[in-house]
């Protein structure tokens, strides 16, 4: 008999604690074995923890001086136009 020990909800629902760590050991161990029967979970997983990384590590942020400026003002004048 193969028993499921947690159901892809579940992941979803603890999948960013997972990748924090801020997960109790025992449900780790549960979400490890969830991946390696369930690509769709793999998949998000992947997807989160590139997420995860690029906000991390403040890459997201970091664009060229004067960029987030341009990009501000052709906001300002965009929304002026309203
Ligand atoms: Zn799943």
């Amino acid at each position: 008999m193969v028993k499921i020990p947690v159901d892809c909800l579940q992941v979803f629902r603890e999948i960013s604690n997972y990748l924090e760590g801020d997960i109790a050991p025992e449900v780790r161990a549960k979400m490890e074995a969830h991946f390696k029967v369930c690509a769709h979970c793999t998949a998000v997983l992947d997807g989160s923890r590139n997420v995860v990384q690029l906000v991390g590590d403040g890459k997201a942020f970091d664009v060229p001086h004067g960029f987030s400026q341009r990009l501000y003002s052709k906001l300002d004048t965009h929304l002026g136009k309203k």
